[in-house]
């Protein structure tokens, strides 16, 4: 059997940053990692270039049962301290529009590498494969190749979104053994599903529009960006970020929709008084013609037949038609009726209740020297770096706390 100060489950985002942190300040540290290779989410984040964190953190930017958690981690771990530790091991880095934070290389695979050679030079034991780990108080760990004791278990095992790059719900499990409460995972960060008709008949349009998520007929968020129609309902950029609030909507029952502006440089007066000026009844183009050259015509012939106009032209445009028109154009409504699985997740909302650790060294309360970090907790972040942000900014929290104690 060999002896650790720290073992930690899974080598990804915070498994990797706390055994580098606690290996630097002298511990003996293994890794578990049950695949072959660990960060399989790292290289496929950010359409392969890693958006590591975000240069605007606030604590609205994060979903979580425990706020005082987040408060603390931000005023401990505010961005200049994740930058430092980064740059301590040799990543550079680039902002780009939104604030959002990249390696300086754009490549994720950069990130990856980057951590692995400091887990190899620093001599952390890396388990890799491992699928038959049990754990008992203690810490005893075995699994087929290995019997491990350690002083302090770390449980990094992440979300089950995303299975196909490694995410399960076994740390839920370990969780749950030694007495810990899970909120059931949903998917997030994820596109949504539709019956309306214009989603199937316009797969595949994707357009530029700000997006109002209702609740109950009540709008709750809205998001500029882009939309994706799809064969099962919207994706895209905008519907990514209204998911979360979307998710939680749906999983207690309330009914959802989006109203989707797609002429959102103006009013709703400004665009009446817009399209009035450009009636011509001279001219007198059918309208999907007229239409179709402000808005795609795909979709402005769905738009005409909603209104039963498809076939009109500009003289038959009344003041009430192009009220209606002006309606619809700045507030077509879609209802959603779901969510796509977890393997079209970014991440998931729930999992291991962050109320029953300590804030401050995230400690478990239920079983000393017991820790969690990343999203294993049910945490998560908006998108646009801050769900890396959590995972590093927990993974140092631990790692200090442990080096601390
Ligand atoms: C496609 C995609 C793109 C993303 N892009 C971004 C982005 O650009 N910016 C951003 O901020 N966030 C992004 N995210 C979210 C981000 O990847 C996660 O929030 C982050 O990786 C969570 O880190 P973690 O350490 O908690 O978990 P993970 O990084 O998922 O690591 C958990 C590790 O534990 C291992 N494991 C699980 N169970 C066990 C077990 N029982 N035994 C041993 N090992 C186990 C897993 O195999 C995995 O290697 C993206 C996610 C996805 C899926």
């Amino acid at each position: 059997m060999s002896s650790y100060d720290a073992v930690i489950i899974g080598a990804g985002a915070s498994g990797m940053v706390a055994a580098i942190e606690l290996a630097r300040g002298g511990k003996k540290v293994a890794l578990i990692e049950r695949q072959n290779r660990g960060g399989k989410k790292i290289l496929a984040s950010g359409n392969g270039r890693c958006n590591i964190a975000n240069l605007s953190l606030s604590s609205k930017n994060f979903h979580s049962r425990n706020q005082r958690l987040i408060q603390e981690l931000l005023k401990n771990y505010p961005l200049a301290k994740i930058e430092e530790f980064f740059r301590n091991l040799g990543l550079e880095f680039i902002s780009v529009e939104d604030g959002r934070l990249f390696p300086k290389s754009l490549s994720a695979l950069s990130v990856l590498e980057l951590l692995e050679a400091w887990i190899a030079r620093l001599g952390i034991d890396c388990f890799y494969g491992v699928e038959d780990l049990t754990i008992k108080k203690g810490f005893y760990i075995t699994f087929a190749k290995g019997r491990l004791e350690a002083k302090k278990l770390i449980l990094a095992t992440g979300s089950s979104a995303a299975p196909q790059l490694g995410g399960n719900s076994s740390g839920y499990e370990i969780a749950r053994n030694f007495g810990h409460r899970v909120i059931d995972p949903l998917p997030a960060l994820v596109p949504l599903t539709s019956s309306a008709k214009v989603c199937r008949a316009l797969a595949g349009l994707k357009l530029s529009v700000t997006l109002r998520l209702l609740v109950d007929g009540v709008e709750i968020t809205s998001k500029r960006g882009d939309l994706l129609l799809t064969k099962y309902g919207v994706s895209g950029l905008a519907i990514l970020d209204i998911s979360i609030a979307a998710v939680q909507a749906l999983a207690s029952g309330k009914k959802c929709s989006i109203s989707i502006d797609y002429f959102d440089s103006m009013n709703q007066k400004e665009f009446l008084k817009y399209l009035k000026s450009r009636v011509d009844r001279e001219r007198n183009l059918p309208l999907r013609i007229w239409i179709g050259t402000i808005l795609h015509p795909k979709l402005a012939k769905e738009i005409l037949l909603e209104l039963e106009l498809f076939d009109a032209t500009e003289s038959a445009l009344k003041s009430n038609t192009l009220k209606n028109l002006a309606t619809l154009l700045k507030g077509y409504t879609i209802p959603i009726n779901g969510y796509r699985p977890m393997q079209y997740a970014e991440v998931a909302l729930g999992g291991v209740d962050s109320k029953e650790i300590d804030y401050k060294t995230l400690e478990s309360k239920k079983q000393k020297g017991l820790y969690f970090c990343g999203e294993l907790l049910d945490t998560i972040g908006d998108r646009g770096g801050y769900n890396f942000y959590f995972a590093w900014a927990t993974a140092l929290q631990v790692a200090k706390s442990i080096l601390d104690t």
